[in-house]
């Protein structure tokens, strides 16, 4: 039995984030893009109407959200800006691993008090000499009676600066490679931590991005999620799920790309018609709709097989190779569609190509996701 129904809930949240896309995201979104500024108000607000930590479980009081609902929901976020949506996107990133390694009494020490604002949480494996390579971690994990000593550098990491908590991947034995690794909980308030905003992003730009220094950071042991070697795992584990609300970003630029080209379309004259007559044009307003049919119904199953606890790994790398490869394309072809305006920032087209092509990069490039479809293919 397939049901394509959406639950009574997941209308209403569909509906909350469109409207809020549309009333708080994008009447801000280009400022906050232009000015490389981080938008507090909107994520204040995201707060305020539920939309920020949505997977915070109902345990230790979130809405406990499962994968779709949270695709779902990156949809009509990532219409209204894919870079401010990634600020929310990159929280749930932050949580992810406690969802999966972090016993009850972590999960109620760290996630409960996200909730409480508009605090958020971060995601450190990618280092600025391997980000493909995650088994060759560089940054150091000492343990040192009931202490853990972090040092070394982190980089690319969305909300670094501004997070409450990062979960950082390191190696307590490099020759061990990827199974020397741990992951721990470093809250910001632990003294030799430094972050540095990174400036100068093609798009994006609302999201801010960090280097993380850290001189010698001393944390309980208490902050380490599962086991001694169980750092990569954590992180892979994850990324099999998070690699889900990134596809569904993408499809809501998708979205928006075919949106704002078919009002063009039926606007613009050209020829003494609308260019919306001209096959050329149709073709590629039909292009953007197959694709986006597509891309959703492969991320929304990607999500039904990781709420329904069965492997989505492949279907998960499948979703946001091709769901970021397909926005990519159609913002492109937008940029087409709206002829020299498209060139302009003055429309909005040509910031969804510069926002989405991160979608091809993080959270694994899409040359990555190919090496894991290829790995289950000749399984
Ligand atoms: C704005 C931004 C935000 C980010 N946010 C985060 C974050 O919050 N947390 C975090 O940990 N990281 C984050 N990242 C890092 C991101 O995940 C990495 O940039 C990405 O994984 C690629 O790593 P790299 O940049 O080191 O490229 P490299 O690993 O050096 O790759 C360079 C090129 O080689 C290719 N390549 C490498 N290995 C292989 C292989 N085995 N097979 C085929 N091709 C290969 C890659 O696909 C790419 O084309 C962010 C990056 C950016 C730009």
């Amino acid at each position: 039995m397939i049901g394509f129904e959406l639950s009574d809930e997941q209308k209403q949240f569909q509906a909350l984030a469109r409207t809020f896309a549309k009333e708080t995201i994008i009447p801000v979104a280009a400022h906050h893009d232009r000015e490389e500024s981080y938008p507090e108000e909107v994520v204040r607000q995201a707060h305020e109407v539920g939309l920020l930590n949505v997977s915070v479980p109902e345990a230790v009081g979130g809405l406990g959200l499962s994968m779709l609902d949270e695709a779902i929901i990156a949809e009509e976020l990532g219409y209204g800006c894919m870079g401010i949506y990634t600020i929310l996107m990159a929280s749930e990133l932050g949580i992810m691993p406690l969802l999966l390694a972090a016993t009850p009494e972590q999960q109620a020490r760290f996630l409960a008090p996200l909730l409480e604002g508009p605090k958020l949480a971060a995601f450190a494996l990618s280092e600025p000499n391997n980000g493909s390579d995650a088994g060759g971690l560089r940054t150091r994990a000492v343990f040192d009676g009931d202490e853990i000593v972090i040092s070394g550098t982190k980089t690319w990491i969305s909300n670094g600066g501004i997070a409450d908590f990062t979960v950082v991947f390191a190696t307590y034995e490099p020759e061990l490679k990827h199974r020397g690794t741990v992951a721990v909980v470093v809250e910001h308030d632990r003294p030799g931590l430094s972050c540095n905003k990174l400036h100068g992003k093609l798009g994006q730009r609302a999201s801010p991005t960090y280097e993380m220094v850290f001189d010698d950071v001393r944390v309980p042991i208490g902050n380490m999620l599962g086991e001694k070697g169980d750092g990569f795992k954590i992180a892979m584990r994850t990324l099999d799920k998070t690699r889900i609300p990134v596809a569904a970003g993408a499809v809501g630029v998708l979205r928006r790309a075919l949106d704002e080209s078919r009002a063009y379309a039926l606007e613009r004259e050209a020829f003494g018609q609308p260019i919306a007559r001209f096959q050329a044009i149709q073709f590629k307003l039909a292009d953007m709709k197959i694709a986006l049919e597509t891309a959703r119904w492969q991320t929304w199953h990607a999500a039904w097989l990781a709420d329904s606890g069965r492997p989505h790994a492949e279907a998960a790398a499948i979703a946001k190779a091709y769901a970021s490869d397909a926005a990519f394309a159609a913002a492109q072809e937008a940029i087409n569609v709206f002829g020299g305006y498209g060139y302009m920032n003055e429309y909005p087209v040509e910031k969804l190509m510069r926002d989405v092509k991160l979608n091809q990069i993080y959270e694994g490039t899409n040359e990555i996701q190919r090496v894991v479809i290829a790995r289950h293919v000749l399984q």
